[in-house]
């Protein structure tokens, strides 16, 4: 800072010290490092969090910018993210929602008794859409995965083997974003050898995909990525457990769309909101995420599965892992692998609709970007 600043100084008629002190916590020495949140917290009229729980967190988190008030007393709100909903609906979904939800959906998304409509769109069309979209996702993430091993330069036997392992009927899941360390990319295989049994029952085909990247200087991060690859060269998980380089936009795009699952695993309560699942339901995907960011507000009782009860404040780190972990492949193993592999005579996996027609309806008409653009107008902007 002293670089960049100590010129500015003048023309902002501030000594140096002052101008340091805005960097620090209220009553802490300022010899501690120059924080950005401390500095603007000083310049803002208004402040929120991104989420309900991102809102409680950060008052207790900012209480000392604020040492006369009450926890619950500090000025910190909060207005819960939202997605653009034109950017990341599959076509196939928009189409079915055109036709069976109303022709304008877009335009009042927020509108809750027209989502009830979602309620009569049959088994076979939701089922059509997304088998149409998973099966769009797996030809492109064979592409994609076959791409990358030529690049390492592997036999063609391998090439072949690997590449093709993915199946556009399996079970789907994604776990797509940065590889922070909260978020644990790697929670699914604490359990490796029973995550392994699912994989070897071929009777309920099990696939994951990966995509993200890890910040240069997150060394942790890292690991986790050398995981994953490590292990999508491992039987049984070998070309169906897949990791997609050079995650971008138009990747995520894909991943949301198709994927049946939408795995979310940050570590209570690190995760400010997360959007990554918002993006997943309305294209009929069911999440199982721990009770962090915006699933605190987004859980519902059938609209996916709940991992841990959230319970953070008299547990370490190493305990949330453990029983999250527990938690994520006891689901697995009772209730959502065989929930999506229980079909009717006509082949449909009726009970896992009626919970995919359950999410698009809880989550789109609350979590888009009409709404938290309408509440940062009300609550803060014209207030
Ligand atoms: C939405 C999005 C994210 C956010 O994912 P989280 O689950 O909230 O971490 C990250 N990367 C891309 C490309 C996205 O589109």
């Amino acid at each position: 800072m002293e670089p960049y600043f100590s010129d500015q100084l003048p023309a902002l008629k501030l000594s140096a010290d002052e101008f340091f002190a805005l960097g620090h916590r209220t009553g802490t020495p300022p010899s501690s490092e120059f924080e950005m949140t401390s500095l603007a917290i000083r310049f803002s009229d208004r402040i929120n969090g991104v989420s309900k729980l991102h809102g409680k967190v950060s008052r207790r988190q900012w209480n000392c910018m604020w040492p006369e008030a009450a926890e619950n007393e500090v000025p910190i709100g909060h207005v819960t993210n939202g997605i653009h909903m034109a950017s990341w609906i599959g076509p196939e979904m928009r189409h079915l929602l055109e036709r069976q939800v109303s022709a304008d959906w877009l335009k009042n998304i927020e509108d809750r008794a027209m989502w009830e409509r979602v309620s009569q769109i049959s088994d076979h069309d939701l089922w059509e859409v997304r088998n149409e979209q998973r099966r769009r996702l797996i030809v492109s993430a064979r592409r994609h995965a076959e791409m990358q091993l030529r690049r390492r330069n592997v036999d063609r036997s391998t090439l072949n083997d690997m590449s093709m392992r993915l199946q556009p009927d399996a079970l789907t899941i994604g776990f797509a974003r940065r590889f922070a360390t909260y978020k644990r990319a790697t929670l699914i295989f604490k359990h490796k050898e029973r995550l392994a049994k699912l994989f070897e029952n071929t009777d309920r085909p099990l696939q994951i995909i990966f995509a993200g990247k890890a910040h240069p200087a997150d060394d942790g991060g890292k690991r986790f990525l050398q995981d994953v690859i490590r292990l999508s060269r491992e039987e049984p998980f070998r070309g169906r457990v897949v990791l997609l380089e050079d995650y971008d936009i138009a990747l995520a795009r894909l991943l949301v769309a198709g994927c049946d699952v939408w795995l979310n695993t940050p570590r209570p309560p690190k995760e400010a909101s997360g959007t990554s699942g918002m993006k997943a339901c309305p294209n009929g995907a069911l999440t199982l995420s721990t009770l962090d960011g915006w699933w605190v507000e987004g859980a519902s009782p059938h609209n996916g599965w709940t991992i841990g009860d959230g319970r953070w404040e008299d547990r370490s780190a190493e305990e949330l892992d453990n029983l999250e972990a527990d938690h994520l492949i006891n689901i697995l193993e009772e209730q959502l692998v065989p929930l999506f592999h229980d079909r009717d005579s006509r082949g449909y996996p009726v009970k896992w609709l009626r919970r995919s027609r359950e999410s698009i309806k809880t989550v789109t008409p609350y979590f888009n970007t009409s709404r938290m653009v309408r509440e940062y107008a009300e609550k803060y902007y014209t207030k």
